[in-house]
């Protein structure tokens, strides 16, 4: 049996359901309900902040994964930008079809949802949300640094 880990929001330790509660409040406040099932994973290498991972099955099934980071800090805002950002990735590719969408999936179908949604409500969801950022220290104010990394850009 492998270890359980838990995920850093608003403080609280708290179990991986709580992606799958968000994953399907968000799909029907922003995406229609649209969207299929997803499973979760944890990032645990500590330099990326959240992933989306999609698969090609026999029949033609798309069978969608989302990892997030477990070394962040996470807010109620945090979490919530980074996982509807990776939710357009799967709009894009399992609603849309787009199975390509400009240099690491940010094209203009991605950027089309970002700005409707950073729009209509107040998001912050950014293109970058989910690259490669470099953690020194995991432990000692990580969301700061990384949002000042993610501002810099
Ligand atoms: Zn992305």
């Amino acid at each position: 049996m492998g270890k359980k880990y838990t995920l850093l929001l608003n403080g609280k330790e708290t179990g991986r359901e709580i992606l799958y509660e968000l994953f399907d409040k968000y799909n029907k406040m922003y995406f229609n309900g649209e969207l299929g099932k997803c499973r979760f994973y944890w990032l645990i290498s500590g330099s990326t902040y959240g992933k989306y991972n999609f698969e090609t099955k026999k029949n033609g099934k798309i069978e969608s994964r989302i990892g997030m980071s477990r070394n962040v800090r996470w807010t109620d805002e945090t979490l919530r930008d980074v996982l509807v950002h990776e939710m357009i990735h799967m709009y894009v590719t399992t609603v849309e079809g787009k199975h390509f969408d400009g240099l690491l999936g940010h094209g203009r179908h991605f950027r089309k949802h970002m700005k409707r949604l950073n729009k209509t409500y107040g998001m912050n969801i950014m293109v970058y949300n989910d690259l490669e950022l470099i953690v020194d220290k995991p432990k000692d104010g990580l969301l700061g640094k990384i949002f000042i990394r993610l501002f810099d850009r």
